[in-house]
């Protein structure tokens, strides 16, 4: 049997960035990913927005902040260096009346002390020449971010790394010598589990129990008109909620042309079902039997309630979008695909905002990596390195 030095587990964003740093730092190694899907990103990695974040919304200091300001950098030189398609076009967060414009002070100097730079108000003479389309009485520019498709930087780096990838290769056990997978035993000596959407059952194979659950919220995207499209020439942004990590609908322009708007947040009843009616039992039990989940919606009913109507009615959708540009129209809106977002939920209902990182019996685990993980994946991937390797 192959023994190996390194075993991940997991073909999204955050196991192909470790596996590209573990190849570049242990040329000599041996490094295998294994992959429970037949192709890799086909979860959270190849179902998001595309945007390299900024690090404009996170907590001064948090692993969030760090990793995504370094993981920002990281991931640029990566796709300039490797030729993966990329822009850096920038965005502009639109808030409406004085409430938000108080929050988007916040968020300002939150940013500053993040370490952006070149972030600034924009006057409404240059609001109106950068996004015409754009409602808002008060316009932040962020010019520090940009738009990849994460898929395709995935397999750039398991391409550099030269990796040795099993798909169809799901973990299912842990030995002392490695992993148990529904293709057999695979030994190795460290062990690292990027599981995504899957990552809190990782961890309870591994015998952990970090008191976090993770709860999927589905996000639908439309996409915009040919017509429309000319409507946005950034990013655009409203001024999140900040009671949540998620960031409101938004309009992103892909990498590989068009804009999507969305995604929206709604609890979903299936952990890998992508329809607005999926549904699989095991995950809908393990997300109802949780009692951080009804103290979440017990909470935030009222916001889960808009999500709901969001999801199932364009014209919610769209009045959402209308109130950024006013000037959308139904016909301008095509349904789109739809992300699942794999968010730790504590016992007590309140949503883990950071990035959590575990050593576990066996195993190192990644329980946590939301939003902005896919921007941060390559400064998490030196976190893991060096965590599990301390
Ligand atoms: C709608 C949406 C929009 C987002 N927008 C952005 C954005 O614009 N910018 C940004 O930075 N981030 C964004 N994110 C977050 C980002 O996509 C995630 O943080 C990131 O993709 C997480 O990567 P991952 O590798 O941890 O997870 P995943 O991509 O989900 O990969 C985990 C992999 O592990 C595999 N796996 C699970 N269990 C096993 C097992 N037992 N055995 C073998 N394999 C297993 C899965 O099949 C999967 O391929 C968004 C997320 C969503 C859902």
């Amino acid at each position: 049997m192959e023994h190996f030095d390194f075993v991940l587990i997991g073909g999204g964003i955050v196991g192909s960035s470790l596996y590209y740093k573990l190849a570049m730092a242990y040329p000599e190694a041996k490094i295998v990913l294994l992959e429970k899907e037949s192709a890799l990103a086909t979860h959270q990695t190849g179902r998001n927005s595309g945007v390299i974040h900024s690090g404009l919304y996170y907590k001064p200091g948090s692993l969030k902040a760090r990793t995504c300001i370094d993981g920002y950098a990281q991931m640029l030189d990566f796709a300039q260096e490797h030729g993966v398609k990329h822009e850096v076009c920038g965005k502009v967060v639109a808030a409406l009346g004085g409430k938000e414009e108080a929050q988007l002070e916040t968020l300002r100097l939150r940013g500053a002390e993040n370490g952006l730079s070149g972030i600034r108000y924009l006057s409404p003479e240059e609001l109106q020449e950068r996004e015409p389309y754009l409602r808002a009485t008060k316009a932040l520019m962020v010019p520090q971010t940009g738009i990849i498709n994460y898929a395709d930087a995935a397999e750039a780096m398991l391409r550099v790394g030269r990796g040795a990838v099993r798909l169809k290769t799901e973990v299912t056990g842990f030995t002392q010598e490695g992993v148990k997978t529904t293709q057999g035993e695979v030994r190795g000596k460290h062990i690292i589990a990027c599981a995504g959407l899957q990552s809190d059952r990782t961890a309870q194979l591994d015998g952990v129990d970090a008191g976090l659950r993770i709860v999927p919220f589905r996000g639908d995207y439309y996409e915009l008109s040919l017509r429309a499209q000319a409507k946005v020439r950034h990013l655009i942004y409203p001024v999140p909620d900040p009671n949540f990590p998620f960031l409101g609908v938004h309009f992103t322009r892909m990498v590989h042309g068009g804009v999507e708007c969305g995604p929206n947040a709604v609890f979903s009843f299936a952990r890998e079902g992508y329809s607005k009616t999926a549904f699989n039992a095991s995950d809908a039990f393990a997300a109802l039997g949780y009692l951080g989940t009804w103290r979440l919606f017990a909470k935030h009913w009222r916001y889960g309630l808009g999500e709901y109507q969001r999801a199932f009615s364009k014209a919610k959708f769209l009045e959402a979008l209308q109130r950024l540009i006013p000037t959308l129209e139904s016909s301008d809106l095509q349904p789109g695909r739809a992300g699942i977002r794999a968010q730790a939920l504590r016992p007590d209902g309140s949503l883990e905002d950071d990035f959590v990182l575990h050593q576990g019996n066996r195993a190192f685990h990644v329980l946590n990596a939301p939003s902005p993980a896919a921007t941060a994946s390559l400064a998490v991937a030196d976190e893991i390195v060096r965590q599990a390797l301390a």
